[in-house]
């Protein structure tokens, strides 16, 4: 046994943890859990616990359906929310064969392979995330069928009594006793509308942090009998959920993004980064915007990026380079704008990081970044300066995923082959569904 192992063994006896939960995500990413009792969690260290994986959405088939969890331990916390009386913990998960093997279908294990391939090129990828949602009344809608704001802040700049700014205070708050520093937290621009923006972390812990952040905005706000939602674009008039997430390589200490004289302070390695993700973001947007409702917060203004484009603190782009800051030496990073809230942040980290490294492989070319507003400019224009369209539906994007090399060796075959199965029939599902859109409009028409 480790020490890690060692100090959670003495943590859960000397607290009195009475339940340790066992966490991991599916293909889409959502939270799955097992409640573990603590004299189980020594053999769960020494072999794993065993589960029935073909029960998880796109984890394994059912002829080889036995799978193990194999606890990490620096990822052990108590649970700030549950009883003082009945301390419970939680700790993330690598998915194991019953062979000990990483498993495949672990999205997990798909964001570790390429922060190893990253390694093996000399860098360490450290990632920030500006993660956005709305709190609503409830999970229930009007006598309209709209989801309800829990206030109207977007539309007025001081509230007094403000519940967001209460629920966020609560949030940042449990965040913190979990281990998960917070830089800023704002209203955002929709009624309802806010923003946590979690301190910078590597890949991996802040992809096991956007898992937990999500569940704890989730309790948080029904602790207050308020709901939260990550959905992508719940109004249509008002914007979308970003997760704009920033990316930056280091080379030991050093920031490998950083050029003291060049363009924007970005060096070599961060124009080939941000060219390879320019290059193969259409082909891989069904994984960083999942879901049916995504393509309406690309289309749909509000902010949300359309369109491939690069810019210096253009926000209509795809990517932006943040002004460099003087006061923060040698730093310079990329923020990729195209993440929605909802996304599986295992699978789209490794996405985005894989295409960069690809860039990097490959010496790609970085075109020229954009100074217009994207949205403004008129489809030929577009054209004339190159800029390629995101994908404008599930379909669209399924299309240009299928036909990727890249997505299927960053994702694994199985991975790849499980995230289209279960996106195709999304897609199938939705399109033989009659909208209000359609009854609205076309009933009283013809
Ligand atoms: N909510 C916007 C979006 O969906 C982003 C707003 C911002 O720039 O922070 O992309
Ligand atoms: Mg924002
Ligand atoms: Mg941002």
């Amino acid at each position: 046994m480790d020490r890690q192992q060692e100090f959670v063994l003495r943590t859960i006896e000397e607290r009195d943890v009475r339940f340790v939960r066992l966490w991991f995500s599916d293909v889409v990413g959502a939270l799955k859990s097992v409640a573990l009792a603590p004299a189980e969690v020594e053999g769960a260290f020494a072999e794993g616990l065993g589960f029935d994986g073909s029960s998880i959405e796109g984890l394994s088939r059912v002829f080889e359906s036995d799978m193990l969890l194999k606890p990490d331990p620096s990822s052990f916390q108590i649970l700030p929310w549950r009883s003082e009386d009945e301390p419970t913990a939680r700790m993330f998960c690598d998915i194991l064969t019953p062979d000990q093997e990483a498993a495949v279908g672990d999205p997990r294990y798909v964001l570790r392979r390429q922060l190893d391939a990253a390694a093996q090129m000399g860098f360490t990828c450290y990632t920030h995330p500006e993660i956005e949602f709305y709190l609503l009344e409830s999970d229930e809608m009007d006598s309209s069928g709209r989801p309800v704001p829990a206030d109207r802040s977007g539309y007025f700049d001081h509230i007094t009594g403000s519940v967001a700014q209460d629920l966020r205070r609560h949030t940042v708050n449990m965040l913190e006793a979990v281990g998960i520093s917070v830089e800023f937290s704002h209203n955002e621009v929709g009624p309802g509308q806010n923003e946590i923006d979690l301190r910078y972390a590597d890949a991996l812990t802040t992809a096991d942090n956007i898992l937990t952040f999500r569940t704890i905005a989730k309790e948080v706000a029904l602790a207050h009998g308020k709901y939260a939602t990550f959905m992508p674009k719940p109004f249509s008039e008002h914007p979308g959920s970003a997760m704009h997430t920033h990316f930056s390589l280091f080379e030991g200490d050093t920031n490998a993004f950083f050029s003291p004289n060049a363009e924007f302070n970005l060096s070599n390695t961060a124009r080939q980064f941000i060219a390879g993700i320019l290059t193969h973001a259409p082909e891989f947007t069904a994984v960083t915007n999942q879901f049916v409702n995504s393509y309406k917060r690309l289309w749909g203004g509000g902010e949300a990026p359309s369109h491939v484009s690069w810019g210096h603190n253009n926000r209509s782009a795809l990517i932006r380079v943040p002004l460099y800051k003087p006061t923060k030496g040698g730093s310079a990073r990329v923020e990729f704008r195209g993440i929605d809230s909802a996304a599986n942040p295992y699978l789209a980290y490794a996405m985005v990081i894989g295409a960069g490294l690809k860039g990097i492989q490959e010496g790609y070319e970085l075109p020229e970044h954009v100074t217009e507003d994207v949205w403004s400019l008129t489809t030929a224009e577009r054209k004339v300066l190159g800029l390629k369209p995101l994908p404008g539906t599930l379909h669209d994007a399924i299309r240009q995923m299928e036909d990727s090399e890249l997505v299927a060796s960053v994702l694994g075959e199985q991975v790849f082959e499980n995230l289209l199965r279960n996106k195709r029939q999304e897609w199938d599902e939705y399109r033989v569904n009659v909208s209000p859109f359609e009854v609205n409009t076309y009933l009283g028409m013809v």
